[in-house]
C-alpha cells in the first residue's frame, strides 16, 4: 500500500505538492468516491481518477545493476554526485536502489518501482542473503573468522552470524581476501564486522544477492530482471 499523493506523483500526474493539492481540493476519487484525506493508503487494486479520468500505474520494472565504486546508491544526491539511477538507460519510469550500497563498495545492486517488493527484500525477516567480497588489512586469523561466526557485537549491538571464507592472503603484504555471507542490511555492515574484529575492509565488492549474481555483467552495466528470476524472487 503507497499513499495517494505519492501513487499520483508516480504515476506522473502531478509533482507530489501538485498531487496534495489535487487530493486536498476534491479532484480525487479511490473507487468512484472523493477522497480529499491526505495520506489516505492505496493498493494496486484501487481505481484512481482526477476529475474522472482513470490514471494507470507505472509498469513494474526491475533492474540489475552492477554498481561501480564512487557513485552513490540514491536516487538524488545533495552534492550533485553520480548516482546509481544515472547509469541506468531507457527506463523511463522512477526506480529507487532496494536497500544500499556504500559510496567506495561496488557490485550487485537491485533498482525498481515496485515498493511492495523493495520493502520485503529490505526487511530483515525475510533474510536475503548478500555474499561481498572484502580485501583487508592484516590476516585474519581462524578465531577472527569464527568470531565472525558466532556473531560479533559491533557498538553495543549483536549482529548475526556471518558465513565466512578466506579466498585468499599474503602474509608478507599483510593482506587478504575474505569472503562473507550476511543476511542483515545494517549501515556498512561488513566493514564494520570486519574492523570489530581487527581486519579493517580496504576494498569491498557485493558478489551475490540471495540467488543473483553478477554473471555475464561488467562494471556499470545493467539489465532487466528475467521472470524466471523475478517469479524466484517474490
Ligand atoms: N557492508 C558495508 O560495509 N558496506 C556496503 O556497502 C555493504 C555492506
Amino acid at each position: 500500500m503507497e499513499r495517494l499523493q505519492k501513487v499520483l506523483a508516480h504515476a506522473g500526474v502531478a509533482s507530489r505538492r501538485q498531487a496534495e493539492k489535487l487530493i486536498t481540493s476534491g479532484h480525487v476519487r479511490v473507487n468512484q468516491t472523493v477522497v480529499t484525506e491526505l495520506g489516505t493508503k492505496v493498493g494496486v487494486h484501487d481505481a484512481i481518477s482526477v476529475d474522472n479520468v482513470p490514471i494507470t500505474a507505472e509498469a513494474p520494472v526491475y533492474m540489475l545493476l552492477y554498481k561501480p565504486r564512487g557513485v552513490v546508491s540514491t536516487a538524488h544526491d545533495d552534492k550533485q554526485r553520480k548516482t546509481v539511477v544515472d547509469l541506468i538507460e531507457n527506463v523511463p519510469q522512477r526506480i529507487y536502489p532496494v536497500g544500499r550500497l556504500d559510496y567506495d563498495t561496488s557490485g550487485l545492486l537491485l533498482l525498481t518501482n515496485d515498493g511492495e517488493l523493495a520493502n520485503r527484500l529490505t526487511h530483515p525477516r525475510y533474510e536475503v542473503e548478500k555474499t561481498y567480497v572484502a580485501r583487508v588489512t592484516g590476516v585474519p586469523t581462524n578465531d577472527a573468522l569464527r568470531q565472525l561466526r558466532q556473531g560479533v557485537t559491533v557498538e553495543g549491538e549483536p549482529y548475526a552470524p556471518a558465513k565466512t571464507k578466506m579466498l585468499s592472503y599474503d602474509q608478507k603484504k599483510k593482506t587478504a581476501i575474505v569472503q562473507l555471507t550476511i543476511h542483515e542490511g545494517r549501515n556498512h555492515q561488513v566493514k564494520k564486522m570486519l574492523a570489530a574484529v581487527g581486519y579493517p575492509v580496504e576494498k569491498l565488492k557485493r558478489e551475490q544477492y540471495g540467488f543473483l549474481t553478477l554473471k555475464g555483467l561488467q562494471s556499470g552495466d545493467s539489465r532487466h530482471l528475467k521472470p524466471e528470476e523475478l517469479k524466484e524472487l517474490k
